[in-house]
């Protein structure tokens, strides 16, 4: 268990994997499936409670039963992935190398090469939680030695029998998958800012940053919460690392539709309780981003959406 908190932390505090509460690890241990719990910070791995203990035989009954077995402030919403893997050690990252590929229409043909050799398998995007889980378990039952996955639209899960192996096998997939940022910290490129300007990349853009194509101002500028700056810059990392004749896939409309209605407003304020406040240097500076960044996603919440969700929800 300590190896596998220590393996948690590391990962989380690595900005190129997890951008503030995103990811999450999980251990088979006895019987149980120890998972990060929602909206903790993985780089707060040590803190009591980062991790919620399951019955793996519980969660299997209930996942056989199409039952949604994460819960706001209880496991994370990506619990019923991990359970479908069997290897011990699983590792799940917003991996910003990872993205630049999975966001790519042609992005299975593009990996086949860097991957060679590796057990892996490409996941088309599917929603967090049972849709996922399904499609990461048949993945694994057609072919049950895959230790890779890479999630369309998403990021990256690796596995393995124990902490060393999972940690060894996500640097070399990492190495493999690595792309050269263009030029730092020059995002002023009119490629960054088209790509930008196209739609949403992946769930966490939508949740943190909306969805609407901004203008960055002096008085948006203000608005901007350290967790929003954070999210912006893993957006940036990857957006630089997008080869500019890449054929892009977006997140459609009723995918970004099926995000907000989620309960994402409890989430947003469990990410924020949670938060790193003092896990060193911010990777995170608005000045450099105000002059830099010519157009910017929605950088508020779209809180009307949210409401309007929640309140569909309730009837
Ligand atoms: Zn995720």
């Amino acid at each position: 268990m300590k190896a596998f908190i220590g393996l948690s932390a590391r990962i989380g505090s690595d900005p190129l994997l997890v951008q503030t509460s995103s990811g999450n690890t999980s251990l088979k241990l006895a019987g149980m499936l120890w998972i990060k719990a929602s909206g903790r910070w993985l780089a707060r791995a040590m803190d009591e409670g980062s991790f919620v203990p399951l019955p793996l035989a519980e969660l299997h009954s209930r996942l056989g039963r199409n039952e949604d077995v994460s819960a706001s402030g209880g496991p994370s919403i990506e619990t019923a992935m991990h359970a479908v893997i069997s290897r011990r050690v699983v590792i799940h990252v917003h991996s910003v190398n990872t993205i630049a590929w999975a966001v790519r229409r042609d992005g299975e043909r593009q990996l086949s090469e860097r991957l060679a050799g590796l057990n892996w398998r490409w996941i088309p995007y599917e929603a967090s939680g049972l849709p996922l889980a399904q499609a990461v378990k048949a993945a694994v039952t057609a072919s049950p030695k895959t230790n890779v996955f890479v999630l369309a639209n998403h990021g990256l899960v690796v596995c393995g029998d124990d902490c060393a192996s999972a940690e060894n096998l996500l640097a070399r997939v990492e190495s493999c998958l690595s792309v050269r940022p263009r030029s730092e910290p020059q995002f002023s490129d009119p490629v960054t800012a088209r790509i930008l300007q196209g739609g949403v990349l992946f769930p966490c853009q939508a949740m943190f940053l909306g969805t609407k194509p901004l203008r960055l101002t002096d008085s948006l500028r203000d608005t901007l919460t350290d967790i929003q700056g954070s999210v912006l810059t893993g957006l940036l990392q990857v957006v630089r690392r997008i080869d500019e004749s890449a054929p892009i896939r977006y997140l459609t409309e009723t995918e970004i539709a099926d995000l907000l209605c989620r309960d994402i407003h409890g989430y947003l304020q469990s990410v924020e309780k949670n938060a790193v406040k003092a896990a060193g240097p911010s990777v995170f500076h608005p000045e450099e981003l105000q002059r830099q960044v010519p157009v910017l996603p929605e950088l508020v919440v779209n809180r009307w959406e949210i409401r309007r969700c929640s309140l569909q929800r309730r009837r």
